[in-house]
């Protein structure tokens, strides 16, 4: 049961076709393990059609966009896509063709003895998609983001100040957002994460780790 979801915003941006791949691919992951968030996405999708189907140029009343997303809210009965469980075990359907053997065959980087990460080669220069895996009880170093960083977890979890994170929970920081991740004590931690500007680290860690941990293509 996940329990981190992306907001409004990101679910209608994904419906619309306009996130960078990586968070399009955040978003994915997390549908697969989200009902609710399927049933949203699609009513947003269907709303988009709608919406689509009417432009001819008039003025609205004020107001109607929250009249629509309210009445969104209301509808419960939309039929849900079943997913089938993925044959290989452990990678959503939205990452089997980028992870064709599987998260443990994926060469993991050493960046520090409790910290791997895996550059995907989806990215480009503006917009990293990234594995990162911690070992129980590791961590990121305190860190901020020049951009927006969408993460989705994948396997085990891992807590920060905004709560506890398990497979499939989702969440998305902004520049001011800064944090410390740790993976919990039972398994490796495994997140697809997707940065449209590289991670800044601060305090002592930041000396140490930024010419390594950088994850950014060079
Ligand atoms: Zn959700």
């Amino acid at each position: 049961m996940v329990h981190h979801h992306p907001d409004s915003e990101v679910l209608t941006d994904y419906a619309a076709g306009s996130l960078a791949f990586g968070q399009s691919l955040c978003v994915a992951v997390h549908l697969e393990g989200c009902p609710e968030c399927r049933r949203r996405s699609s009513q947003l999708s269907q709303v988009g059609a709608e919406l689509m189907n009417q432009l001819v140029p008039v003025a609205v009343e004020d107001g109607l966009l929250d009249r629509i997303l309210g009445e969104i809210d209301g509808v419960s009965a939309l039929p849900v896509v079943d997913i089938p469980a993925s044959p290989i075990e452990g990678v959503p359907r939205a990452l089997r063709k980028l992870l064709p053997d599987g998260l443990d065959a994926v060469p993991w980087k050493r960046v520090t003895s409790r910290l791997q990460t895996a550059v995907l080669g989806v990215g480009d220069a503006a917009n990293q998609v990234a594995l990162v895996r911690i070992k129980p009880g590791g961590s990121i170093p305190e860190h901020r983001h020049g951009g927006t960083e969408t993460t989705v977890v994948l396997r085990g979890g891992f807590s920060d100040r905004g709560g506890n994170y398990l497979a499939g929970d989702f969440v998305s920081l902004g520049e001011d957002d800064s944090h410390q991740p740790i993976a919990h004590q039972n398994s490796d931690c495994i997140c697809l994460t997707a940065q449209n500007a590289p991670l800044q680290f601060t305090g002592f860690w930041g000396k140490i780790a930024n010419p390594f941990i950088s994850i950014h293509p060079q």
